[in-house]
């Protein structure tokens, strides 16, 4: 991913949004409009460069602790420990020609033009968490899966009181994301409520920086002062004692009050592994509901529609070809079309049926078939002269380290699995070890060539090895 060039506005927005709104709360509305006067200038890797009109205002952000205050909230929006630069640029003076760093000295100006920023276009803006696309207009519902998108459709309409907690699940790439930001994104434009998406993964993260800096409190209160909570992926807390108790809590404590809560999960409830029964049972308290696969005519509709949104056209041939073929999920059927759309482009004759065929086959249908971990296991254990038992095996002799972390790697980058359930396959080992062996081979992947030629010959037995 290239992080220079990730745009932090809708985060820098948000973020002041909600401090505006702390400020109203707590009757300092004034006080807001005096410092506040702050603009999102740029943003490079981890780093946001906002500017204010004067070296006195810049002293002020540091003095009155509002510098803390911003970056502490981008840290809360974004679950990114963002680095906040703040440089002056004079309102009366051309911006290039009065830029100064923070360092510069402080002059002290005694005319100020406080003023925020205009308000009105906020309702345009979309929520800076939920993608703008996941839309229920954007979703092909269909006979299959209308269940599911009625009961989504109702909590958007009815948040806290119709189906509450909401539950989706089903495997992956068939929609459970969409649907769930489709809540967020009806509830964002349609009320005030204060809507919290966050992966089940991201989650578990900010709970454990919040021990580490000590900062538990203010990660109760975020979640607590939620109006609708979108959990995505709940299947990643499997194992994660700490985090499912403070999950706990913040379920009871919304519940309580008639707070939507909405997740999603890989597997019916009763299915996971290493969760607290009353935290299951929590789960399993409102409605649970899976999301199929569609059929053939449905996935037809899904290609049409991802092709007026993207403004293209397909001969219906080659739309009925992919809807045929692509029957793992809607993400593969959504790659397909996506690369057989840019080959048309680039293509100057016409675009065959061959052609078409041709790229299905080649690329999707053996896709399709995900890598087990076992093919990893067995195809790094026969490289190294090992027996594919020691790769599942408790016991960790010094020669099958290595190897194993090898495992790792390639089971983390060629399957969806995620850390915690490789782990598992690897004779129950931690998630932590799985991170920190895929981590080591990362390393050594930067610093040895020659690696990276191991590491290819592995992927393509292992990729070979699931047509035998
Ligand atoms: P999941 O969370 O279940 O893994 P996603 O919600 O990420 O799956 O969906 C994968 C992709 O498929 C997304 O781009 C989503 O927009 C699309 N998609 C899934 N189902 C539908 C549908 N019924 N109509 C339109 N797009 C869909
Ligand atoms: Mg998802």
């Amino acid at each position: 991913m290239n992080m220079s060039s990730i745009d932090y506005t809708p985060f820098w927005d948000e973020c002041l949004k909600q401090i505006h709104q702390e400020f109203i709360e707590d009757e300092k509305e004034s006080e807001f409009k005096m410092w506040f006067n702050i603009s999102y200038v740029s943003s490079h890797e981890n780093k946001i460069t906002a500017s204010v009109p004067s070296s006195y205002m810049n002293d002020q952000m540091e003095i009155r602790g509002y510098k803390k205050l911003i970056k502490e909230k981008l840290l809360e929006i974004s679950g990114l420990d963002l680095d906040l630069e703040i440089i002056v640029i004079k309102k009366n003076k051309t911006a290039s020609s009065s830029i100064e760093t923070e360092t510069s000295e402080t002059k002290v100006e005694t005319k100020h033009s406080f003023e925020t920023a205009s308000k009105e276009d906020e309702e345009k803006k979309h929520h800076p968490l939920l993608n703008p696309m996941y839309t229920f207009e954007n979703f092909v519902s269909s006979d299959e899966n209308e269940f599911v998108y009625n009961a989504c459709l109702a909590s958007a309409k009815n948040p806290g009181k119709g189906y509450n907690p909401l539950l989706i699940y089903g495997g992956v790439g068939l929609g459970k994301t969409h649907l769930m930001q489709a809540i967020g994104n009806e509830l964002y434009k349609t009320s005030n409520l204060k809507i919290i998406y966050i992966s089940a993964e991201n989650f578990t993260n900010e709970f454990i920086h919040s021990l580490q800096s000590k900062t538990q409190s203010q990660f109760k209160m975020k979640y607590r002062k939620a109006d609708v909570l979108l959990i995505d992926d709940i299947h990643f807390f499997q194992g994660k004692e700490g985090t499912q108790e403070e999950l706990f809590h913040i379920f009871n404590a919304l519940y309580e009050n008639n707070k939507q809560l909405v997740f999603t999960c890989d597997r019916p409830v009763s299915e996971l592994k290493s969760m607290t029964e009353r935290l299951r049972s929590r789960f399993q308290r409102g409605i649970n509901t899976d999301i199929h696969m569609p059929k053939y005519e449905i996935r037809c509709a899904i290609i049409e529609h991802k092709m007026k949104l993207m403004g293209k056209t397909l001969p219906s041939e080659i739309v009925d070809l992919i809807a045929q073929n692509i029957q793992t999920n809607i993400r593969d059927l959504e790659a397909c079309l996506n690369t057989i759309v840019s080959y048309a482009e680039l293509t100057k004759g016409p675009f065959t049926t061959e052609l078409a065929k041709k790229i299905i086959f080649n690329t999707f249908t053996q896709e399709a078939s995900p890598v087990s971990i076992e093919a990893i296991q067995k195809v790094v254990a026969e490289y190294f002269n090992l027996n594919y038992s020691d790769m599942r095996s408790k016991k960790r002799p010094k020669n099958i380290s290595f190897p194993r972390q090898v495992a790792f790697y390639l089971a983390s980058e060629m399957t969806e699995y995620s850390t915690t359930e490789i782990g598992q396959e690897f004779g129950g080992r931690d998630h932590s070890t799985v991170m920190h062996g895929c981590q080591k081979i990362v390393d050594k992947l930067n610093s040895d060539a020659s690696f990276e030629e191991t590491i290819q010959i592995l992927m393509k037995k292992i990729k070979e090895f699931k047509k035998e």
